[in-house]
């Protein structure tokens, strides 16, 4: 196992237990936090109330804490007694504008009319506080720096944290750039509570939007020749684009394209001016992506041109895919694996279709994104509903161990940094972890794009 070869004192087995065991004593104040965060949820990335509350968790632990200047986002910095390199922990902290559904009967439920953590961020933040309790416990073991970084604005409400987090500074705060990020998202479906999974590269899809407007001619309906009709010819490029989804793109490279929205015309009788529809475009490779961009331009403007309209493609880049480095990977299931015992660890055979911006992270860093199962034990995880939906129920019964999932990567990556296996050093996984950031540079992803439309991941 990585993270016992890295560290070879025979006392390691007895430090994860009282890691572990440490991290169950914070289950009321985690669960506590987790309950308030709920019930008060914020969007976007003003998150004033989130962020006091977070640095008021914080406070009086031995940390170097910074707030955002664009968004309310807070970096710590947990110094280890022994220099070494810096290793990134992310939690995201916003909601999404959903009313959540009160026959949950959630004694915690939204106080916040139309807003709802319907995507476990509140737990995801109690998880990062737990874990910067934890360190802060065992800094007289560590050898290196551990940033905390606290992110609103994942859903993309006013454009995305992440991105904005990484123009402040983020990968700096410390001195020195992260040799590793590692971050948790919670699932109220699928996986089964307390499974963490997850998979060596592609973990999420990259997310486009793609908005279209036909221009044609008004005119009266009964007399089309007369005019130049959007709505035939924006429906064949309607389906057009699923036969270039079939056609052109490799089966074992999916993309998915769904139109969820058209808009034309306002009577049976007028043939309108212009007619427009909105997609999202959801691939996962560089390749697919590119191709879809360049492509779905090409085909839309040639129907249009095709019936002697225009059209105006605009193709919005929104996430990159989240890739994840298959040495953080393997570092991470066995901190599972150890911390838990074995079964607790899924290797998913998929990425997930939604998208995520620690993507823009771990373009920067190697790094390992995990889901973790938080079906409430009432519920089947095979039915349950998603994420997102008003409702969705996160069991905060596993913020301990997510916790202490958090605690222990970082702990014992900048162990094996400093048994000479990390970053540079030239041998061993975490050489290899560290030498990969720049291969997943998303080439569709510089400059910086338009954004797609919100509630997009
Ligand atoms: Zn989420």
């Amino acid at each position: 196992m990585l993270i016992l070869m890295g560290t070879p004192d025979p006392g390691f087995l007895e430090y994860l237990m009282s890691l572990r065991d440490d991290a169950r004593l914070l289950a009321d104040d985690l669960v506590g936090l987790r309950r308030e965060l709920h019930a008060d949820p914020e969007l976007g990335r003003a998150l004033p109330r989130t962020q006091r509350r977070v640095l008021a968790a914080l406070d009086g632990l031995p940390l170097e804490v910074a707030v955002g200047t664009e968004l309310s986002s807070v970096t710590a910095v947990l110094r280890g007694a022994r220099p070494g390199p810096t290793v990134l922990l992310r939690a995201d902290m916003d909601a999404l504008p959903v009313t959540e559904d009160t026959d949950t009967d959630l004694p915690f439920a939204s106080r916040n009319a139309g807003v709802m953590h319907a995507c476990g961020h509140d737990l995801h933040t109690a998880m990062l506080v737990g874990a910067a309790r934890l360190l802060a416990d065992r800094r007289d073991a560590l050898a290196g720096s551990v940033v905390f970084m606290f992110q609103p604005d994942e859903e993309g409400t006013d454009g995305g944290g992440a991105e904005q987090m990484l123009a402040e500074g983020l990968l700096d705060v410390s001195g020195e750039r992260p040799v590793a990020a590692y971050a948790l998202h919670v699932a109220a479906n699928r996986l089964p509570r307390g499974l963490f999974a997850s998979r060596p590269g592609t973990a999420t899809a990259a997310s486009d939007g793609l908005e279209v407007t036909f221009r044609g001619r008004g005119g009266h309906g009964s007399a089309p020749h007369k005019a130049l009709d959007p709505i035939p010819a924006l429906c064949e490029a309607v389906t057009a684009l699923q036969t270039f989804v079939t056609r052109r793109f490799d089966v074992f490279d999916p993309v998915v394209l769904t139109v969820g929205a058209i808009r034309g015309g306002t009577k049976a009788n007028v043939i309108p001016g212009d007619a427009s529809f909105s997609a999202t475009v959801r691939t996962f490779s560089p390749t697919a992506r590119t191709l879809m961009r360049q492509g779905t331009a090409v085909l839309i403007e040639n129907i249009a041109a095709a019936h002697g309209l225009t059209a105006r493609v605009d193709y919005r880049l929104g996430y990159p895919s989240t890739v994840n480095d298959a040495a953080e990977v393997t570092l991470a299931a066995d901190t599972v694996t150890g911390l838990f015992g074995p079964g607790r660890y899924f290797s998913a055979p998929h990425p997930t279709p939604g998208a995520e911006d620690m993507a823009f992270v771990l373009n920067q860093i190697p790094g390992a994104y995990l889901m973790l199962g938080a079906c409430p034990p009432d519920r089947d995880p095979d039915t349950a509903p998603y994420n997102h939906s008003p409702q969705a129920v996160f069991d905060d019964a596993v913020l301990p161990d997510g916790a202490a999932f958090l605690a222990q990567a970082a702990a014992a990556r900048l162990a094996l940094a400093g048994a000479g296996a990390g970053a540079g050093a030239g041998a061993g996984a975490g050489a290899k972890a560290g030498t990969k950031a720049g291969t997943k540079a998303e080439p569709g992803g510089r400059p910086r794009p338009a954004r797609a439309p919100k509630a997009d991941a």
